[in-house]
């Protein structure tokens, strides 16, 4: 047997065995993940710096805080997401005991990203543990720092009986993918997803796909243009853009697009001086492979480029860029962007852009910054999207309450708070019936009458 299976075996004993099951076993866990932040969050920042260059705002807001937050969520909520649900009964069923009872799936694989390479990993953890399952975590080996800390990390602070973690590449990965799993979590890319839902296939095994795509940003009716600047450019330029709700590209009309470039052109000067290369609040592109996919993009489009342009190679460095006149069959136009590239398309009337939006991909998040609340109410009720957030930029996704996950082609299924619980619970439908009304029963015995029908 080779090591990948011999540590699924190990975790599969461990499942049987029941010991991931209790309450107290399932909040020690993640207490324990907790302390795993606060004790190493200097090296957590330093992995993050290797590895994407990621100022220590960014670290903090993006990969410890929102961990922390969850788990605080998940440690208040977790006896009651784990108590029996009970449904309403009919006189049939008046004297049994109906409910619905959340049981973990057994053993689980997560597949994470680069992108957020520590979130990516504990976020579904969390669920998991919460729902009472064994996992086995599969870190991007794109981000190797943090791969590395998560190897190093996990086993250290969590029961190493129940959860593991499996690094490697492509070929390891799908050496993995061969092994049976009750669950596979996958964020990632939709082509290699195709790959994942494969594997699954095999074995039946059930699949959350958190994918990316290109998320819209609608800018339509009144509204402060500098403001809306600066929320646009935060969540474009965050992570240099490599975030897979980051706002991929603008609709807006040609009047509004004349006030926005100049006040998107103020706003990188404030966040990032005029020379946002030397900017530390400028994080870098994660490989020179990924620099050189973004230049091919900038060069082949047809756009003109505004703001920015400038690229570094031995840096992993684009500058903050923001191209228009872009046309919808434009090399920017075509894959998800994923870095710092805001191509500006115009489009003049709101129902257009809804056109616009709906002959695509159902994106991964969809924007639509307006002071009209009619206007957000329009893009609301006429679109669909994973998620959806009027005048700003990513922050939905920060908050527990809301489910996040894509649907179509950026993803199925969906986690966060009790939504990640529930991605990681089977939820068995049980009747506990007892032995009384028998005579009632004598309605639905055979052989069959007409006053069977009365049942
Ligand atoms: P990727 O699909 O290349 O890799 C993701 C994971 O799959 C990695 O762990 C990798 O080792 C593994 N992998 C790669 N090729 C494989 C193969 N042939 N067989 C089996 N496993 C394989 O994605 P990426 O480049 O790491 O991430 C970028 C993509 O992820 C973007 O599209 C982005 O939008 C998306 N993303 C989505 C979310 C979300 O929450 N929806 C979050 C972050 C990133």
């Amino acid at each position: 047997m080779d090591a990948q299976s011999e540590v699924v075996k190990r975790l599969r004993e461990s499942f049987r065995s029941g010991v991931s099951l209790p309450e107290n076993f399932r909040r020690t866990q993640l207490e324990a993940m907790v302390a795993l932040l606060r004790e190493n969050e200097q090296r957590v920042l330093d992995a993050m710096h290797q590895d994407l260059a990621k100022p220590k705002f960014e670290v903090v807001l993006s990969e410890i805080d929102i961990v922390m937050n969850e788990l605080r969520f998940a440690i208040s909520n977790l006896k009651t997401w784990m108590m029996p649900e009970y449904v309403g009964k009919n006189l049939a069923t008046k004297m049994d005991d109906c409910f619905v009872r959340r049981e973990p799936l057994g053993v689980v694989l997560i597949i994470g990203a680069w992108n957020y390479p520590l979130q990516l990993i504990l976020l579904p953890l969390i669920g998991a543990i919460s729902a009472g399952n064994c996992a086995v975590v599969k870190p991007s080996e794109v981000s190797p720092a943090t791969e590395k800390l998560l190897a190093e990390l996990i086993p250290k602070y969590l029961s190493p009986a129940c959860y593991a973690v499996l690094c490697g590449g492509v070929e390891e990965t799908k050496k993995l993918l061969e092994i049976k799993f009750d669950h596979i979590f996958f964020t990632g890319s939709q082509s290699v997803a195709r790959k994942i839902l494969q594997a699954a296939a095999v074995h039946l095994t059930p699949v959350t796909l958190e994918l990316g795509g290109k998320c819209p940003c609608l800018i339509y009716g009144d509204l402060d243009v500098q403001a809306a600047a600066k929320r646009l450019a935060w969540a474009k330029f965050f992570n240099v853009g490599q975030s897979c709700v980051a706002p991929d590209y603008v609709l807006c009309s040609q009047k509004m697009r004349e006030a926005l470039v100049p006040a998107l052109r103020k706003t990188l000067e404030t966040f990032y001086s005029s020379c946002p290369q030397k900017s530390p609040d400028m994080a870098r592109l994660i490989s020179q492979r990924h620099w050189a996919r973004l230049c091919d993009m900038l060069q082949r489009s047809k756009g003109t480029v505004v703001i920015g342009g400038e690229t570094a190679e031995e840096e992993k460095y684009i500058a903050p860029t923001v191209v228009v006149d872009v046309k919808e069959t434009d090399s920017l136009m075509v894959d998800e962007i994923f870095g710092p590239i805001l191509p500006i398309i115009t489009i003049e009337t709101l129902g257009e852009a809804i056109n616009f939006v709906n002959a695509r991909e159902k994106p991964l998040a969809l924007y639509i910054f307006s002071d009209d609340s009619e206007v957000v109410t329009a893009v609301l009720e006429r679109t669909s999207s994973g998620g959806f957030c009027s005048n700003d930029g990513m922050v939905h996704m920060c908050l527990p309450g809301l489910p996040f996950g894509g649907m179509g082609a950026s993803g199925m299924g969906n986690y966060h708070g009790r939504w990640g619980f529930e991605t990681f619970s089977h939820r068995r439908g049980c009747m506990l019936r007892g032995w009384a009304l028998e005579r009632i029963n004598v309605l639905r015995y055979p052989p069959y009458t007409e006053s069977n029908l009365g049942w």
